[in-house]
């Protein structure tokens, strides 16, 4: 394929190809590819905001089921400029495949508003919030689809959203989301969970490829909910953060980054860039940096043809959801660098919403470290039984997790059977 070619390709197509691939390996005829190649329920809304200087703006939100032969939709919720909706579908499948692969029993979902939040005020953003999840509320439910936070929204978006379904509703109902503030019915661990288990399959990764853990060097793009935790979590485990980075820009210390000390810059300043003592560099350039592990941690598709040649990290943990294209994952497996897919690798999250929801359904909370045990359990095992399947088969992690779990998934369709 030409280089423009793949410029073209679109994150969905990207998607489609995995389950193409998996379909294949697995042998299911070609009508399992159709039904889920497509999402099951999708819904596109308007948001028309009236902003804090009186004028009125349109924006544009949708939600995407993709399959809910397992159990009800999950899937994070997306404040960002590029927000469309091949994105949106594309992220659905793979909650889909995420959710059976961790075996929490949930199908996949995801939603998002074409909106820059930065160019937002917080209450403006509450009523975007509170109008979009107006909008999806006939489809969204505990029993139905369970929203989450995502790129560029928070536990109070999450509060705003259980607040606004509630009022609708005529009481109140905290299983609606997930990655709520602990003081309305979240759970302890939550915030963190993506990261930590990021970390514990970096850590497994790392082991399988026969390099030790304290000393060897990691960047981080992203300093988010994601990468944030993961950095300051991989520097808690021995690991020399070397470079992170986030939308502003990079920076990088050759004996490595002082994380905690990063953290309360960030806090001070919303940006890693200026961190005194160490360098400045391009964002793009953390992907490239001389490390043993890189977390791409920010958005899709950074790692492709054009630069996955330069990477030099011996593994890459997905902490975003489809940071490398197709094309990278073909160069970086020709070049034997050990790619744990997302679908794997930030599993921790849905892994602790769930644990949410449990809890929430039962109104009886867990502790904070009980919920950490119960998440790195699921994680590691669900490295090894994803390593061995790869091994066994000869394939690599990305198609041997999405074989698992599209398995898993065309097992509960067959069991229901087709309706009517
Ligand atoms: P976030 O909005 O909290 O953070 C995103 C970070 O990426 C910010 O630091 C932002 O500045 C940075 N960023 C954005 N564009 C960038 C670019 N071009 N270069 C470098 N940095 C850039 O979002 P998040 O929740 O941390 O999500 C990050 C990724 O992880 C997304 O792909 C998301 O789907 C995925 N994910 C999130 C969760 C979760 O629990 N939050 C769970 C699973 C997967």
């Amino acid at each position: 394929m030409t280089e423009l070619a793949s410029l073209e390709r679109t994150v969905l197509d990207d998607a489609r190809d995995q389950l193409a691939q998996a379909t294949e390996v697995l042998g299911l005829p070609p009508a399992v590819f159709e039904m889920l190649a497509e999402p099951r329920r999708e819904l596109a809304v308007s948001i028309p905001l009236r902003r804090d200087d009186g004028t009125t703006e349109v924006l544009r939100g949708y939600r995407v089921q993709h399959n809910y032969s397992r159990g009800p939709g999950k899937g994070g919720v997306r404040f960002d400029a590029r927000v469309d909706l091949d994105e949106v579908r594309a992220l659905a499948m793979w909650m889909t495949w995420k959710c059976a692969l961790l075996d929490v029993p949930y199908g996949g979902a995801k939603g998002g508003v074409r909106v820059d939040p930065r160019d937002y005020s917080t209450a403006e953003l509450e009523r975007i919030t509170r109008r979009y999840t107006s909008e999806i509320a006939p489809i969204i439910g505990p029993d139905h689809d369970i929203p989450a936070p995502d790129v560029g929204t928070d536990e109070n978006t999450m509060a705003w959203m259980m607040d606004t379904f509630s009022v609708g509703r005529g009481h109140t109902v905290l299983g609606v989301v997930t990655g709520k503030p602990i003081a309305l019915g979240g759970s302890h661990g939550r915030a963190a969970s993506t990261s930590r288990g990021v970390v514990a399959i970096a850590l497994e990764a790392l082991r399988h490829v026969g390099l030790p853990v304290a000393g060897s060097t990691a960047a981080v793009q992203g300093f988010g909910k994601v990468g944030r935790g993961a950095a300051r979590f991989l520097a808690e485990e021995g690991m020399r953060v070397l470079a992170v980075s986030d939308v502003y820009g990079g920076i990088y210390a050759a004996s490595g980054l002082d994380i905690a000390a990063v953290e309360r810059h960030v806090d001070r300043t919303g940006s890693v860039v200026g961190f005194p003592g160490a360098q400045s560099v391009a964002g793009d350039d953390v992907l490239t940096a001389e490390v043993d592990l890189l977390v791409p941690a920010a958005i899709e598709g950074v790692v492709h043809a054009g630069n996955a040649g330069e990477v030099r990290a011996r593994v890459i943990v997905e902490g975003a959801n489809g940071p490398l294209t197709a094309e990278a994952d073909r160069i970086l497996e020709s070049r034997n660098v050990l790619v744990v897919p997302d679908i794997l690798a930030n599993a921790g999250g849905v892994v602790v919403s769930y644990f949410e929801w449990v809890q929430a359904n039962q109104s009886y909370w867990w502790s904070e470290a009980e919920v950490n045990e119960r998440l790195v359990d699921r994680m590691t095992r669900a490295w090894h039984d994803v390593a061995t399947y790869a091994a066994e088969r000869h394939l690599t992690l990305r198609l041997a997790a999405t074989c698992m779990a599209v398995e898993r998934v065309y097992r509960a369709h067959e069991l229901r059977g087709l309706y009517p």
